[in-house]
């Protein structure tokens, strides 16, 4: 047994199991720590069930109580909420889910004997007013979309429930997330994963944002492991208890593109920016994540170069399989 294994003889139940970060994550628990302590939950079915899974609605209390004490679960990984540029279409939506659900669990953590949670924040937290460059850990977060305010309204949430009740809620900044697994669910940053699916298709892309939007990105590997590390992390050493900044790359659709064009040299796109341009612009363009590093030792692994590269023998990979199996 390693020495993972050893640090995990409890449940672990990830909520939103099935999208874009969850259904990495769950597969990347389930390598490590053994299947059937990995209880995936969804609001909708999964296609195909690789372990333990529970139809839930995080906004439901009691059901979320009855997986816990039915699965004897210890940890928490809460992912289910409606993103950025879906939740500028739903407004009121966004705030009664990714509101409700986070009290839920806190709550829930606070109650049941329920030993730490993971709730991802958002580079969405900052605003307009907030530096725009390697933006630090501690500034002006003034967020112009629901979506913003709700994970900064998150973030205090998240701080006052480990101080007042000692709930060890550990959580992360991410920025726009790229990966070939599970599709992405509606973010402003979505771009950067579609550009790669239309390069490996054979079909021409048109953008949704200017091609100089420069923004910060992580390829999905790096924060599976950047999300283990921090809940594995001591707690003596996790001095930020409402969210984390965390950095990978930054780049705009323009070197992307590039980036691509250098393997698939006929590949061509165009830009047409739409309402998703006006929240980009309000985001940072690189992150200062100088803290994590500092706390538990974070350090990024992938670049634009690296990550195209494996997205690319990945994706293509991914619809020979499809086509094979048609
Ligand atoms: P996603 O939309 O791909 O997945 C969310 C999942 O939650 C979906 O499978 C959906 O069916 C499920 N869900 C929705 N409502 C639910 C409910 N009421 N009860 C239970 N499940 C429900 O989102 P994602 O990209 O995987 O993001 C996960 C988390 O990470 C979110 O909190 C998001 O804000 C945060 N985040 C994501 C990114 C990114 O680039 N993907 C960046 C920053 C932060």
């Amino acid at each position: 047994m390693n020495k993972d294994q050893t640090h995990i003889p409890h449940n672990i139940l990830v909520i939103g199991a099935l999208g874009q970060i969850g259904s990495d994550l769950t597969a990347a628990l389930r390598a490590r720590f053994g299947k059937n302590h990995i209880v995936a939950a969804d609001i909708r079915e999964p296609v195909q069930k690789e372990g333990p899974f529970v139809l839930l609605d995080v906004t439901d209390k009691e059901a979320i109580i009855d997986v816990v004490q039915q699965h004897a679960i210890k940890e928490i990984y809460h992912l289910a909420a409606i993103l950025s540029a879906k939740g500028e279409q739903h407004p009121q939506l966004a705030w009664e889910i990714n509101m409700k659900g986070l009290l839920n669990i806190l709550d829930i953590a606070r109650e049941y004997p329920v030993e730490k949670v993971f709730w991802p924040s958002s580079i969405a937290v900052f605003g307009p007013n907030s530096p725009k460059v390697h933006t630090p850990q501690y500034c002006v977060t003034d967020p112009t979309t629901v979506y913003g305010i709700s994970k900064l309204a998150g973030e205090r949430w998240c701080e006052y429930y480990f101080e007042k009740y000692g709930v060890d809620v550990r959580s992360i900044r991410y920025p726009g997330l790229i990966s070939y697994k599970g599709a992405p669910g509606g973010g402003t940053t979505d771009y950067a994963v579609d550009i790669y699916h239309h390069a490996v298709k054979g079909e021409a892309y048109t953008g949704f944002l200017s091609e100089e939007t420069a923004l910060p990105m992580m390829y999905m590997p790096d924060a599976i492991r950047a999300t283990i590390e921090l809940m594995r992390a001591p707690a003596e050493n996790i001095q930020i208890r409402s969210s984390y900044n965390l950095a990978g790359m930054s780049f705009s659709p323009a070197e992307v593109y590039a980036s691509i064009r250098h393997h698939v040299p006929s590949f061509q796109v165009d830009f047409e920016p739409d309402f998703r341009q006006q929240i980009a612009d309000s985001w940072p363009s690189s992150i200062d994540d100088s803290q994590a590093t500092k706390d538990w030792g974070w350090e990024m692994a992938y670049g634009l170069e690296q990550m195209t590269i494996e997205m690319l023998a990945r994706l293509r990979e991914k619809y020979m399989l499809e086509t094979v199996s048609r």
